[in-house]
């Protein structure tokens, strides 16, 4: 079976409802998509993935052929075997990865020479590369390597990223459809850069569709820029894609930019966040985020977050007890926070659906403002947004 989305609710711009169809399952999208860089999520066992709610998961196919090496997953029985998941699965290029190595990525034409992370040397990153990497992993959706520049850059070096983000696009769609395209069972997205350029982004967009992937993703956003800027890149690129396919905001995950992008018409997002903040003992809740290492949690009996259906807060471990276990570096604090946060971020996604379905997303958009800072700036006097 091959990948198709459904667009159930919505169009070109605002909220919308979908199903992605994959070889192993469908996804409700709006979506979230946790993050197992290099075959793991962290301290997320997979049978956890889907009481949590998790529909789809994300790997990184740069990390994978450092290490283990794709031929390495290969004899694991792939992906799905070596994530223990037989959900769908979407791999990144590592276009994001490999740049943000920054210095020690070095752009040709044809490729990307980057310093390797693991074993020292070079590794010669090329379209074709990422593109057989992807092939040999068998995700369900695998990216092409684009040009993802850091943020901020010259017009000019925006420009040249977004020439070769095309042409090393044309030339994986080419290899695509060498494989049989989507009917191979694995199917290819590109991406849009273009950075802060209305026009760049269009330019890219417009290349893109041409090309007719199977989906889209808005990449070269959430690489630093305020929040402000990050909804204007997905405001200058969504409105460009075709309404009928996906849309995959590349790297956001925090909960008002999920939100206010789906609000832009995105369907799809993943990010490290969920995790990488409860490894800092940070936790989601609806009503903002709790610093567990704060000393006023040090007598608190209450599991992280009351009433939350998550394992860890079922399991009722106080936060006491979380704060306890993190100052004397127990591995369990970390996990359990983990396991709250992707639930959390999960289940926000899960609400915008219903909110989308019954009308009342604005509501949703509104709680989540309050939540987690009014960083959505009004318009200055100037008529620009002005930063917070
Ligand atoms: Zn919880």
């Amino acid at each position: 079976m091959s990948l198709r989305f459904e667009l159930l609710a919505g169009g070109a711009t605002g909220p919308r409802l979908g199903l992605l169809h994959t070889p192993h399952g469908s996804v409700a999208t709006p979506a979230f998509l946790p993050v197992a860089t290099r075959g793991m999520l962290r301290g997320i066992a997979p049978d956890r993935l889907a009481p949590l709610g998790v529909q789809i998961v994300l790997s990184n196919a740069f990390h994978l052929f450092v290490r283990p090496g794709t031929e390495t997953v290969a004899a694991l029985g792939g992906i799905h075997r070596m994530l223990a998941w037989d959900g769908p699965v979407l791999t990144d290029s590592g276009g994001f990865q490999v740049f943000s190595l920054g210095a020690l990525a070095r752009v040709r034409p044809d490729g990307v020479d980057v310093e390797d992370p693991v074993h020292g040397g070079r590794v010669d990153w090329t379209p074709r590369r990422a593109f057989e990497t992807q092939a040999g992993l068998g995700p369900d959706v695998a990216m092409v390597l684009d040009v993802c520049p850091a943020h901020p850059q010259r017009r000019d070096e925006v420009a040249l990223a977004v020439e070769r983000t095309l042409a090393w696009a044309r030339e994986q769609r080419e290899l695509h459809a060498a494989r049989g395209g989507a009917a191979s069972g694995q199917a290819l997205f590109g991406i849009v850069q273009g950075g802060v350029h209305a026009d760049l982004r269009e330019a890219c967009a417009r290349g893109l569709t041409a090309l007719d992937f199977d989906g889209y993703a808005v990449g070269g956003v959430g690489v630093g820029e305020p929040h402000a800027a990050m909804m204007h890149g997905v405001e200058i690129s969504a409105p460009h894609l075709p309404a009928g396919q996906v849309r995959y905001l590349m790297g956001v995950g925090a909960p008002l930019d999920l939100v206010e992008s789906v609000a832009r018409g995105m369907d799809m997002f993943d990010c490290v966040f969920p995790t990488r903040t409860g490894r800092f003992a940070t936790a989601l809740t609806r009503h903002g985020r709790l610093h567990l290492l704060n000393a006023r949690f040090s007598r608190d009996p209450a599991p992280i977050e009351p009433g939350c259906p998550c394992p860890a807060c079922v399991m009722g471990v106080p936060r006491g007890a979380i704060r306890a276990g993190f100052k004397s570096r127990e591995m369990l604090p970390p996990i359990l926070v983990s396991l709250h946060n992707v639930h959390f971020i999960v289940d926000l996604l899960r609400r915008v659906r219903a909110s989308i379905g019954d009308g009342s997303f604005e509501a949703l958009r509104a709680e989540v403002r309050a939540a987690y800072g009014a960083r959505v700036p009004p318009a200055g006097p100037d008529g620009r947004d002005v930063e917070v």
